[in-house]
This record gives structure tokens, sequence and C-alpha cells, in this order.
């Protein structure tokens, strides 16, 4: 089984580990693929040292480096429908949710494929017509790149694009539940030109194969995206050799509806923040925020329409979003839920899984409102990360801003208002890293992606996007030297 992509061979485990893939929608397996161990990860992490040191690759003139990215959008989009049928097959997310993720992903490749040609650095004015100074911008070395299951290849690819745009080279190791496009990616990366030993792929759990692309001394960056538990240990382990660290974690992202908005609409906006590929998502719309003088209406719609939605398959045409990643995340989101009904929370609709051979095998749960939870309480600081809204309610605008930063994630937010400075003035108030008014979910590759507070330090996307693999390089020179004559270079 030769799953890991290591100085540009395909090789399998070491120890010869293998783990079962499932598709969360049956249970039924979808492959088996290679397991490694700190070995394995030791052997990427030397291929990528020597490719960075002693490869072209960093030195490849960047828009060649961009070029080689938009040759691999365009081999994305010829082999989408394979990549999409393998996430979805890893997730048990829609075919069509997929499809989609890989036109973002496309996209990505774009951005950054052209991002790379207009990186030149820049000049710094002196003062002297004797000394001329430059920045530039070069790779950082060696990065660790740690993705989660929700987004897979999404996630990866807002790393891999940049990180190769850069010069850089690097180990992946995606969640050991959803390897499949990471597979895929590298043959792909070949295809599109990029040289062996600069992508490398090691598949495994977090705290054997994850675990040495923080601690090892060769690695010069991690990034990483996941939930907060994880982000601390990778923190705390980079810190020992000093590495560079970004962090993507979770969110409790606050939905802050406004009695003037247009009623449908945010309701709509509403149900697909958090329902949408069943409440795993990051920025998913969490908490619902809403105005004292609408709260009635507007809930009792939501939970109306939450009772409507179809769960099913990736593959089931009526289906409208799907399983939980796995049995034990399922739990998780059950434990949650439990402890938010202790804590006084009114459940109105879901809470629990749902009936019918149909489901058999699957990790569904059904899409849960819970109301009239209270501000400190476990339903409203911990992130379910599946199908779960909880609702909170304002008075007025500041009372709307309190509730909405009263929490230690700052991912996402958003505000639906039809008073647009109202919408603009709320929006400067709230700590988090993207608002959106009058919309939920849309984001731009060229527009930085990334958390306040516990959400996370550093950014994905956009030029910031590309920065975080890069070193910045003052050349200083004197064009006229003369001795400088500080000391005398006489005895006192
Ligand atoms: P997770 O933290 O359990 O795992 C993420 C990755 O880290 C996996 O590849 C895992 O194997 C690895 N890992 C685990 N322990 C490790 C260790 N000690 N050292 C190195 N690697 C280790 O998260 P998850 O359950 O896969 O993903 C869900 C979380 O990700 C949620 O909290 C979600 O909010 C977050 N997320 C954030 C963003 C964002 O952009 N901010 C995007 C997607 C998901």
């Amino acid at each position: 089984m030769a799953d890991f992509f290591i100085n540009g061979n395909w090789v399998g485990a070491k120890q010869g580990g293998t783990r079962e893939i499932r598709c969360p929608a049956n249970g039924s397996l979808v492959a088996e693929v290679a397991e490694g161990t700190r070995e394995d990860t030791e052997a990427a992490i030397a291929a990528a040292r020597n490719a960075f040191d002693n490869g072209p690759w960093p030195g490849t003139p960047a828009a060649e480096r961009g070029d080689a990215l938009l040759r691999a959008a365009d081999l994305l989009v010829q082999r989408k429908d394979a990549f999409a049928r393998a996430e979805s097959l890893d997730t048990g997310k829609r075919l069509v949710e997929s499809e989609l993720d890989m036109d973002d992903i496309t996209a990505c490749f774009r951005y950054f494929g052209k991002l790379a040609g207009n990186d030149a650095g820049r000049v710094v004015d002196t003062g002297n017509p004797d000394a001329f100074s430059r920045i530039v911008y070069e790779p950082v070395g060696v990065c660790g790149l740690i993705t989660p299951w929700n987004y897979p290849l999404l996630q990866t690819v807002w790393k891999v694009a940049p990180a190769l745009a850069a010069g850089n080279t690097f180990v992946l190791k995606p969640s050991e539940l959803t390897p499949h496009t990471s597979i895929l990616l590298m043959r792909l990366l070949s295809d599109a030109g990029v040289p062996d030993g600069v992508a490398n792929l090691v598949l495994g759990a977090g705290g054997e194969v994850g675990a040495p692309l923080s601690e090892h001394p060769d690695v010069d960056l991690v990034s990483f995206t996941g939930g907060l538990a994880t982000g601390k240990v990778i923190a705390a382990s980079a810190a020992a050799t000093v590495k560079k660290v970004a962090l993507e974690l979770g969110g409790k992202n606050p939905n802050v509806v406004f009695a003037d908005a247009d009623f449908e609409t945010a309701v709509d906006y509403a149900i697909t923040a958090i329902f949408l590929h069943s409440g795993q998502v990051c920025s998913a719309g969490a908490r619902l925020i809403v105005q004292e003088g609408i709260h009635d209406a507007f809930v009792d719609e939501i939970v109306r329409r939450a009772e409507l939605i179809r769960l099913g398959g990736p593959f089931d045409p009526d289906a409208e979003t799907g399983p939980l990643i796995s049995a034990q995340h399922r739990e998780k989101v059950e434990k949650y839920v439990a402890t938010a009904i202790e804590e006084g929370a009114v459940l109105r609709t879901g809470g629990k899984r749902p009936e019918g051979e149909r489901f058999a095998g699957g990790y569904y749960y059904l899409p849960t409102v819970l109301d009239g939870v209270r501000q400190g309480s476990t339903a409203v600081t911990d992130e379910s990360f599946g199908p779960v809204l909880t609702v909170e309610t304002f008075t007025d605008e500041d009372d709307a801003v309190r509730i909405a930063n009263d929490t230690h994630y700052g991912l996402a937010g958003a505000v639906f208002t039809d008073d647009a400075s109202r919408a603009q003035r709320v929006a400067n108030r709230l700590r988090h890293g993207t608002i959106w008014i009058n919309d939920f979910h849309p984001y731009l590759p060229q527009a930085e992606w990334g958390g306040f507070k516990q959400s996370g330090f550093g950014r994905e996307l956009g030029p910031s996007g590309l920065a975080e693999y890069q070193e910045a390089k003052h050349i200083y020179q004197n064009l006229r030297p003369v001795p400088p004559k500080w000391f005398s270079g006489e005895q006192g």
C-alpha cells in the first residue's frame, strides 16, 4: 500500500501499518490506506529538507513557480470529478458540495499562481544616494502542514498553494479520516511540474505522524488547521525550536439579526449558516443572536424550516445535507446537547438521531435548535461542530455587540439589518476575523481569512496568506564604502 509520497516516490508505511477509511454516510469501506509512524514523517522531513537546501525550487523564479500552480489549477479542472467523488466518500458530504469545493480550490491555485509572479520585493528609500537598499521575500524553508477533515482538500490547498508560490518545500499530514484527496493532490502537483522532494505526504494519526512536524528541528514553519486543544499542543511544542506557527482554530460564530432585516432572507441565511455540511464548518453561524421584538416569530420559522431539511448520503439526489464525520464526533455533539439542556437550554427541535433504515450505519444527527441559552453556559462558550443552533436575544445595538463579542473565539460573524450605517458600525465593533453583512459564508481567495483571540493567529488567503510562508530579508549596499572611523584606531 504505497500511499505516502516522499521525495517523488510512492512508498508504504515503514512498519506496514494500515487504516480502514469508511464512508460516514453508511459505514461502507472506502479503502485501506497506509498508516504511518514517526519514522515515516522523519523520512518525509529529510526529503523536504534536502529539496529545500539542495534542490531547484526555492531559487526557481517566482513567476515559474506561479506557472506550476496555474497548471495545477488546469489539471484540477480536468480531474474534478475524481477529486469530488473521493472527497464525498471520505467526508460523506453531498457530491455537489464537493464539486463546489473543487471550484474554490481551483480559484485558490489561480490566485496564488498569479500572486507569485507579482511578488518582486521592493526598494527602500535610504535617504542617502550612496546607499541602496531593498527588501526581498524568501521562502521560510520546510513547512509542516496539518489539516482537518471537514474541508479536507480546501484547507490543504489554502496552505499548499502559498507555500509553493513562496518557494518552500513541505510535508503534508491530512486528517487520518479523510486522506484520499491529498493522495490525488500529490499526483496532480507532480504532473504540474513540482520537483521531487518539494511536496511530501504522510498519512496517520496526529500524535504519531503529526507531532514530529511541530517538534522536529528541521521543520521551519508549522501551519495547522483544526481544534483549539490540538492548536495549543502544537504551539507549545513548536516553541521549543522557535518555529513560525500559524493556527486556524475553531469558532463560535455569532449571527446577529436586527428586527429591521428582511425576515425571509435572514431566516434562510440563518438556516444555511448553521446546517450547511451539518454544522461541520469552522465558520458555522452556530449562535443566532436575534433582536427581542422578532425572537418568537423568527425562531418558530427556523424550527419549521429545520424540520424540513432532508438528510442523506453524498449521492442521494434528495439529500440537502449529510452525516457527521464519525461515531465519536456524533457522541461529542450528543454530549454537547445534553449538557446544554442540563444547563437550562430549551430544546425546540432535533436533539437526536434520525430514524429509518436509510440512515443505518451512518452518523446522522437531526438539525437541532436550542433556545434560551444563557451567556457563560457551555452551549455558548464551546464549539459543537455539529448541526446545533443556539439562540440568544438582544435589546439594542450595544447589547448585540456585547453578546456577539462575549466569546473566547473570534473567527467569523454576520449582521443582518436593513440599516447600512448600523451594519457598518456593528461590523467595525465585532472582534472576529471575517464579518459578513446580510450574507453568510462567502470567502474569497484574495481576502484574508483567520481568527482573532483563540481562533488562532496568522492569516490564510490574500496577500497575508502568502506572507505567512515568506521571510522578508533586507539587503543594504553601501555604494561608496570608506572607513567609518567609529573607533580611532589609536592607543589612548
Ligand atoms: P483536530 O484538532 O482533532 O485535528 C486536526 C488535525 O490535527 C488532524 O490532521 C489531526 O490528526 C492532527 N493532530 C491531532 N493531534 C495532533 C498533534 N498532537 N500534533 C500534530 N497534529 C495533530 O481537528 P478536527 O477534528 O480534524 O477538525 C475540526 C476542528 O477544526 C474544529 O475545531 C474546527 O473549527 C477547526 N477548523 C478550523 C478552520 C479555520 O479555518 N479556522 C477550518 C476548518 C476546521
